[in-house]
């Protein structure tokens, strides 16, 4: 989300005639937006000021804006301890980053603009063209969080639940694939929770799939308490979205989950997996994972294991218990972080090694690759197939922008290597 709202604002200021610089040093106004989900992020500010003050030591100091989470969730003690910063600029808040830019050309001082102003934002981005000009775009279609789950800055940083208009979605959707996307991916803190006027995730779906020479529909992230009928029922009825779910349970342990307050048990997200495995027999799926929440055992952390080697996720993004200033969680007893961080090693062990057997199945079938890009190497490409997986092929021919049938050849941790099979059999795709 945040590079969506990173390019956002590139659009807002290009209208005042600001645009990147190719170098670092040749810019008079710095931009940091910035995410508050882990620990260290307020550090990685301090850090960046600190590079921009040597960078400019005997030079005009530029205008220093802080964007995003960090700025809503610790603004006033960022102006008040580094006075490099002349504003923050929470993420509801961006659509005012002109007006904000132009008064600090005149010399104000700390500016802070942390309202709650999210549909003022989406009025005033709605008049701003999309100049996106990407192969897979990102589209936010709903910000915020009602959830509350107790480790989670979110609700506190993009606010409540807001859904964008759908009419809106399909007017952006539309500019987006006229600049050359043919893959969108939904955006939302709560994605599956969009809802404006009764139309729900399912109906957006729907609606941009009609969209001629766009080929792919991704949507993340996704709540399991809100994975309805209907959006369930899409993923047989939509052949433009991809068989590829991103779904966090960050636990295993229903007693975790409760003191999470993640609404949801392990058997509610099973039951979601099943009724979609169902649906769509080739879907594949990926999730988040604390490890080392307040209270959990090793008891509970096992469990978090079997559900892994249930679901056999894909791919798996896991972290130690990372206590956020302003969240419930802040203040539970921290479990002995020797055993946290043995936990977490022993279960990026088996993420890995169920993520390599998948990897290896993979080698010699066909897949479907949506290449993106060129590669600065030689003339390799980068595209990525139905499951998200990333493909690196060697080609003579500009693949940007199309969907081929490759072999896939090798993979290391991060990519999957083949060719281009224009001639294979049509039956040996992977699944
Ligand atoms: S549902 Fe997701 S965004 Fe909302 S509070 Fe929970 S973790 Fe945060």
């Amino acid at each position: 989300m945040n590079e969506y709202d990173s390019n956002r604002i590139l659009d807002l200021a290009n209208k005042i005639d600001y645009t990147v610089t190719k170098e670092l040093s040749e810019a008079n106004c710095y931009i940091l937006n910035t995410c508050h989900i882990r620990e260290k992020a307020t550090d990685k500010v301090y850090h960046d000021i600190g590079r921009l003050k040597k960078n400019f030591r005997n030079k005009v100091k530029p205008i220093v804006l802080v964007a995003g989470c960090v700025a809503q969730a610790e603004g006033d003690i960022l102006l008040k301890k580094e006075k490099y910063i002349d504003a923050v600029i929470g993420p509801q808040s961006y659509h005012k980053i002109n007006e904000t830019i132009l008064k600090l050309e005149k010399k104000f001082k700390s500016i802070n603009m942390t309202e709650f102003d999210v549909v003022e934002k989406f009025d005033t981005l709605n008049n701003i063209k999309n100049l996106d000009n990407k192969v897979s775009s990102f589209l936010t279609i709903q910000e915020g969080c009602d959830k509350f789950c107790k480790f989670c800055v979110v609700p506190y940083t993009r606010g409540a639940e807001y859904s964008r208009s759908i009419e809106e979605l399909i007017q952006e959707a539309n500019q987006l694939v006229d600049n050359g996307a043919r893959e969108i991916n939904l955006l939302g803190q709560n994605v599956n929770a969009y809802n404006y006027r009764e139309k729900k995730l399912s109906d957006v779906i729907t609606a941009i799939s009609k969209i001629k020479n766009l080929d792919r529909i991704r949507y993340t992230t996704s709540h399991p308490k809100d994975f309805t009928e209907d959006l369930i029922a899409v993923h047989k009825n939509c052949k433009k979205l991809m068989p590829m779910v991103h779904l966090p349970v960050q636990s295993g342990s229903n007693k975790i989950l409760k003191s999470m307050n993640r609404n949801h048990t392990v058997e509610d997200y099973i039951n979601v997996i099943t009724k979609l495995k169902k649906t769509r027999p080739d879907i594949k799926f990926s999730s988040d994972f604390i490890i080392g929440y307040p209270g959990e055992t090793f008891e509970d952390f096992k469990k978090t294991i079997e559900l892994m080697n249930e679901v056999q996720f894909i791919n798996s993004f896991s972290f130690i218990f990372s206590p956020r200033p302003g969240t419930p969680a802040f203040n539970l007893d921290e479990i002995n972080q020797n055993d946290a961080k043995n936990r977490l090693t022993n279960f990026q062990l088996i993420a890995q090694k169920i993520k390599n057997n998948y990897r290896k199945k993979l080698i010699n079938k066909k897949t479907k690759v949506l290449f993106e890009n060129k590669m600065k190497i030689g003339n390799q490409y980068f595209g990525r197939d139905e499951y998200f997986n990333s493909v690196i092929v060697e080609s003579n021919e500009d693949l940007t922008g199309k969907i081929k049938n490759i072999k896939i050849l090798k993979g290391d941790h991060n990519s999957l290597y083949g060719e281009v099979a224009s001639n294979i059999n049509e039956t040996n795709y992977a699944a």
